[in-house]
């Protein structure tokens, strides 16, 4: 199958990338590194009269660092993301979970921008955004707003992205003093899409009471999700593999996870119970910092 006719234009700045979105009148498609997006459009999943190639847009990738985090540009290629010291240092659930997505040859070309913007449920970014409250910059016609990871998704390939609206830069929060974090995914194939995956964080006190949970998992909802009450049962309390068992039974209760070619609803909300007992367990165990 081939996709079909499209238009190609190749803006230098972000104020023109705009403006080719705002011209097209919806019907355009940002591309970044073509990972999601070209297949797609090969399989005529979408057809979009338009294509905006963001590769020579000025100031779209690059990571910076300050006091309370790191901005990670659009563009920046995952396998920069996954490599860069600030990111490993700072952001570590970011730095676990990048490895996961698929294999070096499409993080090479895949950025961290397409991904967030794609929103597949089952991907592995979106899934830390959330667990590491990210935010999301965005700039459109109307200027730049900002939205946090909790209000960005709303479903696949569905976020708070406007037609004529560009992502940007994404902000990590630097990982506040005395938290612990671990990030486990079930694939049936070493960089195969994951069935299930979680990223944990937890923070705790100088005495190793936990002060807050976040527990984000993957493939399980039309969007990556916390679990709130699993979160709050570890609240006050010094992990034990007893508090852990009960807070991962509640991650799992509730679910009602698709059934595809990879696994069932089921045997979904199973895996999930094991894999955030797992993910909580390798936290808990971590010595903090
Ligand atoms: P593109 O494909 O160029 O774009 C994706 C979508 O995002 C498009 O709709 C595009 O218009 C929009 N977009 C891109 N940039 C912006 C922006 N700055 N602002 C607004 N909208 C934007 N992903 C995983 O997470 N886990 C996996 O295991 C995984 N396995 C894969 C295996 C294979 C074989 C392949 C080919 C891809 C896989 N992917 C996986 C997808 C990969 O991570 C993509 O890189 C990612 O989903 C999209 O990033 P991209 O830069 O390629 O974006």
């Amino acid at each position: 199958m081939k996709g079909a006719a499209f238009t190609l234009t190749v803006p230098r700045s972000i104020d023109e990338a705009i403006a080719c979105l705002t011209e097209a009148g919806g019907d355009a498609r940002l591309l970044a590194g073509g990972q999601s997006l070209m297949p797609s459009i090969a399989m005529r999943r979408v057809s979009p009269a338009a294509l905006v190639d963001l590769s020579r847009v000025a100031g779209l990738a690059g990571i910076s660092a300050d006091l309370d985090g790191i901005a990670i540009g659009a563009m920046t290629r995952q396998r920069v993301v996954e490599r860069d010291p600030q990111v490993i240092d700072r952001v570590r659930l970011l730095a676990m979970a990048t490895p996961y997505i698929a294999h070096v040859t499409v993080r090479n070309q895949g950025t961290i921008g397409g991904s967030i913007a794609h929103a597949d449920p089952t991907a592995e970014l979106p899934t830390v955004a959330l667990a590491t409250n990210a935010v999301m910059l965005i700039r459109g016609p109307d200027g730049a707003r900002s939205v946090t990871a909790g209000d960005f998704f709303g479903g696949p390939q569905n976020t708070a992205l406007a037609a004529d609206e560009l992502l940007v830069d994404v902000r990590f929060p630097t990982d506040p003093p005395g938290s612990r974090c671990a990030f486990v995914e079930f694939g049936r194939r070493l960089g195969d899409v994951a069935v299930v995956g979680v990223a944990v964080m937890i923070i705790a006190d100088a005495e190793g009471t936990i002060t807050e949970a976040r527990i984000a998992i993957s493939s399980v909802a039309p969007t990556p999700i916390r679990v709130a009450a699993a979160e709050h049962l570890l609240v006050g309390h010094l992990p034990s593999q007893a508090l852990i068992d009960a807070s991962a039974d509640l991650a799992a209760r509730d679910l009602d996870p698709p059934t595809d070619l990879n696994g069932s609803g089921a045997y979904r909300r199973r895996l999930t119970r094991v894999l955030v007992g797992r993910a909580l367990a390798e936290a808990s165990f971590r010595v903090s910092r």
